[in-house]
């Protein structure tokens, strides 16, 4: 038998030599699932190479928040690159770029943040958290107060310590996590976690009351910090219910314990403020940023530090020397560039105005459409976040059998009619996130779109 001919198309290479994040690896290499290369982005459209052009309504991993092919970011990149490629922010080195970046995020984040660490990756940016937290634990002598709290349904990244923090067991399962000292508590998703005749405000009071517990169980003493999205993301896309963030922020200094915000989806505008810590009046100790921050057109993320946390380090680096910790590419030159072409279009351009304003029109019209859906059992969305929750039952709020992937189908059938609309993992959940840059008419097409999946696969299951 003479030897099978090594592949040559994109597609085929593709399943012989590229390994895909959260995709199905035998049915990929098998041929048995599609798979798309794209090939072009504009506004809020991408191409593949069979030339169909898709209505993008997830921003990518909803990041592309200033759409796709904005020639002002690829010209800062160029210039950039023909400047200064890089060099290392090692032993105090500095270059404009992100010095210039730094400033403006600071002057807009919420009161007490002063500083930021860079890395490449919300993932790397919360592990860089972790590590701060238990830093100025140490630093206090406290060595103790190092376990870290999030919420079941989180999504805080997929590393060793960040996978723990992160709430799907998707995440977890044959990779030994979650790690220790991380702990979940209640997710603040009030359709599944609600009880009865419970009013929001009731149910953020539970939440409150269960992470209170939680605390006194293991000892406040041993509890070093809280990690949340403003907004589940990830885990749903689920706005928090009325009053939770100020019960939680509560519960937490009473604690002595740290807030770390995670808003590497809802920063820069995506919830119709600049931050979803504005959307909610919550003031973290410490924030992640990452995705909107550059609209994914090169890789940043962020460690953003309160005054509060930064006099304690600062105060530590007599005791402690220069701290050990760094990556070769924190606050790259090229990706702080393009981070700020990003955030000139996003405040010229004044996005998070547009995130209020035509995000309050897709919330209205998925409402219109959706609500009393007999497939669909909640509509929910914040700003240019917005999901639908899929239900066997509405009356007993009855769940599908994940068995007939009902999320994914509706996906599927948006895509067929050329939207991306992205199924949510655990659970059957359809989740829109689009750029930011969406105008009213595009999203007429998104909800039309959406309503002509929901009722294929509704025909399809009855
Ligand atoms: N935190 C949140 C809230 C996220 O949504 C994500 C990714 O979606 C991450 C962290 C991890 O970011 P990355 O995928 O860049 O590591």
């Amino acid at each position: 038998m003479p030897d099978a001919m090594p592949p040559t198309d994109l597609h085929s290479l593709d399943r012989a030599h590229v390994f895909h994040p959260s995709t199905h690896m035998r049915q990929h290499a098998a041929g048995e699932t599609p798979n798309r290369i794209i090939t072009g982005g504009k506004g809020v459209y991408i191409w593949d190479d069979t030339g169909k052009k898709t209505l993008d309504a997830f921003a990518g991993l909803y990041c592309v928040n200033v759409g796709y092919g904005r020639q002002e970011i690829a010209d800062a990149i160029h210039k950039q690159a023909s400047e200064l490629a890089y060099y290392h922010t090692y032993v105090g080195h500095g270059n404009e770029p992100v010095i210039r970046l730094s400033q403006r995020i600071i002057e807009k984040a919420p009161q007490g943040l002063c500083r930021i660490y860079y890395g490449m990756s919300g993932s790397d940016a919360n592990e860089t958290q972790i590590k701060l937290v238990w830093y100025y634990n140490n630093i206090l002598g406290r060595p103790e107060k190092k376990k870290i709290i999030s919420r079941w349904r989180g999504y805080h990244g997929s590393g060793v310590m960040t996978g723990s923090l992160t709430g799907l067991e998707a995440f977890h399962k044959a990779f030994d996590l979650p790690r220790a000292p991380i702990l979940h508590t209640t997710a603040p998703y009030q359709y599944w976690n609600g009880t009865p005749g419970e009013s929001s405000r009731d149910f953020a009071k539970r939440c409150a009351a269960d992470l209170d517990a939680l605390i006194q169980r293991e000892g406040p003493e041993t509890v070093a910090a809280f990690i949340g999205e403003p907004v589940l993301g990830t885990g749903g896309i689920v706005p928090p219910p009325e009053g939770y963030w100020d019960e939680i922020q509560k519960v937490l200094r009473k604690h002595d314990v740290l807030l770390i915000a995670d808003e590497v989806v809802t920063a820069f505008g995506r919830t119709g403020q600049y931050f979803g810590s504005d959307t909610y009046g919550i003031t973290p100790d410490l924030m992640t940023i990452a995705k909107g921050v550059s609209s994914g057109y090169l890789p940043l993320s962020g460690v953003i530090v309160s005054e509060k946390v930064w006099q304690v380090l600062e105060d530590g680096s007599d005791q402690m020397g220069p701290i050990g910790h760094g990556w070769t590419y924190s606050a790259h030159p090229v990706c702080a560039a393009a981070a700020n072409a990003n955030l000139d279009i996003v405040d010229g351009e004044d996005l998070t105005g547009n995130a209020r304003d035509t995000g309050a029109y897709l919330q209205q019209r998925l409402h219109e459409t959706f609500d009393g859906h007999p497939l669909v059992g909640e509509v929910r969305g914040v700003g240019l976040m917005a999901a639908l929750e899929f239900v066997a039952d509405r009356e007993k709020k009855q769940r599908f059998d994940p068995a007939q992937k009902v999320g994914p189908r509706v996906s599927a059938a948006c895509l067929a009619n050329g939207m991306m609309a992205r199924a949510m993992p655990h659970g059957d959940i359809l989740g829109f996130a689009p750029p930011l840059v969406i105008t009213r008419d595009e999203v007429d097409t998104v909800v039309a779109t959406a309503k002509t999946a929901v009722d294929q696969v509704a025909a399809e299951l009855a």
